[in-house]
């Protein structure tokens, strides 16, 4: 079992992974990071996280492919998966949702907005 709240959060920007990591360990949460779509996947495979964090622009899998397999596995689509990500193209939010995504951050990432979407997706504290 893992003991502190934890999050995964698959990005390959080291600033992005410094900020986020920084931000959420504040609040109380571990903070478990990738750096690529297949590690990430790996993870998401073997912890079987509560909450992820998924950048969208990856190296070997990008992150709508990422999204699209947790989705289509049984074990895993029940994770609710918020996409970060500097896209803002007009129809980007509607790919992501398309794909699986629970909902969307976009970069620059802004402390207050990503502890509200975290709070509001993280699953219920299961009573022993
Ligand atoms: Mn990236």
């Amino acid at each position: 079992m893992m003991e502190k709240r934890t999050v995964l959060y698959i990005e390959d920007n080291p600033h992005n992974r410094r900020l986020v990591r920084r931000i959420l360990e504040q609040y109380g949460f571990a903070v478990v990071e990738a750096t690529d779509g297949p590690g990430g996947l790996a993870l998401v495979r073997e912890l079987v996280p509560p909450l992820v964090l998924l950048d969208i622009g990856l190296p070997g899998m990008d992150g709508i492919e990422v999204v699209t397999l947790i989705k289509a596995d049984e074990k895993l689509r029940h994770i609710p998966v918020i996409a970060l990500t500097a896209s803002a193209m007009p129809g980007d939010r509607k790919r992501f949702i398309d794909a699986g995504c629970d909902d969307y951050l976009a970069k620059p990432i802004s402390a207050p907005v990503l502890l509200q979407k975290v709070a509001e997706y993280y699953p219920e504290e299961t009573p022993n």
